[in-house]
C-alpha cells in the first residue's frame, strides 16, 4: 500500500500507517470535543480517547499476527488505514483450522476490550462525565470493530473464518475462497445501495454524509473482494508449475567492468531485456535488473560501473529448479527480494523476477493454456 509510514516494529513485526488513518483519528476526536470546543480538559481526553482506539486496533491486528505466527503463518507487517488495519502475511494458511483461529483472534480481542471497557463503564458510575464519555466511546469502537470485521465477506475476518469453515468441511480450499469472495462482493454491493438510499432518501434521520461513508465503505468492500480473489487465484495457478518453468534461461550477460551508459546503449535497448547476468571473466558475479539502474542519476552513468550497482551473487536466494513456484513467490516476499536464482546440481540454470512470475501467469491466461 503506497502513502506509509514506519513507526517501528513490535515482537519482531513491521509496524506501518496509511495517511488515510488521520480521517478516522480527526473524526473520533471530533465526535468527543465538539460539544465543548472550548475545554482544554475535552481535548486532552478527544486525543487519549484517538490514541487508545489506536492501540486497541493495533491489539486487534497483533492477535491475529501472534495467533498466525502460532500456527505457521509469518506475518511481516501491519498497516493500519481507514478501515482498521491489514496484516501482511507470506503464506496463506496450510490449514482451516490455523486460518479461523488467525481470522477469529483479531475480532475476539475487539470484543474483549470492548466488554472490558464495558463492564469499567458499568461498574464506575461516579466516574467524571469526560471519562465516561472516553470509555464508552472506547467501548463503542471496539464493539464496531469487531462486529463489522466479522461480516461473512472474504477477505474480511469473517470472511476468512467463513472460507475456513467451509473448507474445513468441504474440503476445497479454491471453491471456499469463491463463495467466500462472492458473498464479501455481495456485501459491498449492499452498503453501496444501502449508501445511495440514505443518500437519496434519509431514512431513519440518517443524514446524506453517513450514507455516503457507508457507500465508501462498500465500494471498498467489493474492491477488497475481488482483489483479493485475483490474488488467491494467482497464488493457486503459481502452484502449479516448478521455477524451472517459470524462470528466465535466456538472460544476456554483461561484463561487471562496463559503465552504465554502455549497458543501455549496447545490452539493454537492443535487447529490450529487463534483467541481466553480470560476468566477470566467465564467472556469475551477479545481476542487473532494470529497477537497479533507474536510481542512478543520468549525468552518473558514465563512470558508474555495473558492479557498483548490481546484485551480487551471494546477497540472491537460490531456488531449486523443482520448487514450485508459489514457493519462490512467498521466499521473495519473506526476504524482501524481487529476483532468485534457479540452480540445477549446483549449477546456476536461469533467473526468476517477480514480474516474471505475473507475466507468465497472464501470457498463459491469453493464451488460454
Ligand atoms: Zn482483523
Amino acid at each position: 500500500m503506497g502513502g506509509t509510514f514506519n513507526l517501528g516494529k513490535v515482537f519482531g513485526i513491521q509496524l506501518r500507517l496509511h495517511y488515510s488513518w488521520f480521517i478516522i483519528f480527526a473524526l473520533l476526536a471530533f465526535a468527543l470535543v465538539a460539544p465543548h470546543w472550548s475545554s482544554g480538559f475535552w481535548w486532552g481526553i478527544g486525543i487519549t480517547t484517538c490514541l487508545l482506539f489506536f492501540a486497541s486496533v493495533i491489539a486487534h491486528e497483533l492477535a491475529h499476527s501472534l495467533v498466525g505466527r502460532a500456527n505457521g503463518i509469518p506475518i511481516k507487517s501491519i498497516t493500519l488505514f481507514i478501515f482498521g488495519g491489514i496484516a501482511q502475511m507470506t503464506k496463506e494458511a496450510a490449514s482451516p483450522n490455523a486460518e479461523l483461529k488467525m481470522a477469529a483472534a483479531g475480532p475476539a480481542c475487539s470484543a474483549a476490550i470492548g466488554g472490558m471497557c464495558f463492564l469499567i463503564w458499568f461498574f464506575n458510575s461516579g466516574m467524571p462525565a469526560p471519562v465516561a464519555s472516553m470509555v464508552w466511546w472506547l467501548m463503542f469502537m471496539n464493539l464496531a470493530l469487531a462486529t463489522f470485521n466479522m461480516i461473512p465477506g472474504f477477505p474480511l475476518d469473517g470472511g476468512r473464518v467463513l472460507r475456513a469453515t467451509l473448507w474445513r468441511f468441504t474440503g476445497d480450499y479454491k471453491r471456499s475462497t469463491l463463495i467466500a469472495t462472492r458473498v464479501g462482493e455481495g456485501v459491498g454491493y449492499t452498503f453501496i445501495a444501502g449508501g445511495i438510499v440514505i443518500v437519496f432518501l434519509n431514512p431513519f434521520g440518517l443524514s446524506w454524509f453517513t450514507g455516503l461513508w457507508i457507500a465508501f465503505i462498500g465500494w471498498f468492500l467489493k474492491n477488497a473482494a475481488s482483489n483479493s480473489y485475483r490474488q488467491a487465484q494467482w497464488r493457486q495457478a503459481l502452484k502449479r508449475f516448478t521455477a524451472a518453468q517459470v524462470m528466465t534461461v535466456n538472460c544476456p550477460v554483461v561484463p561487471a567492468d562496463v559503465t552504465l551508459n554502455q549497458v543501455v546503449q549496447e545490452y539493454i535497448i537492443p535487447s529490450g531485456c529487463r534483467l541481466f547476468m553480470v560476468a566477470d571473466m566467465g564467472k556469475l558475479e551477479g545481476i542487473l535488473p532494470l529497477q537497479s539502474i533507474k536510481p542512478v542519476s543520468q549525468q552518473n552513468w558514465g563512470v558508474t560501473q555495473v558492479r557498483e550497482i548490481m546484485i551480487p551473487i551471494d546477497k540472491l536466494k537460490v531456488a531449486d529448479s523443482g520448487q514450485d513456484a508459489l514457493n519462490i513467490l512467498e521466499q521473495m516476499d519473506e526476504s524482501d527480494t524481487n529476483q532468485m536464482l534457479v540452480a540445477s546440481e549446483g549449477r546456476v540454470i536461469g533467473v526468476i523476477a517477480r514480474d516474471d512470475l505475473i507475466t507468465f501467469l497472464r501470457t498463459r491466461a491469453e493464451l488460454g493454456i
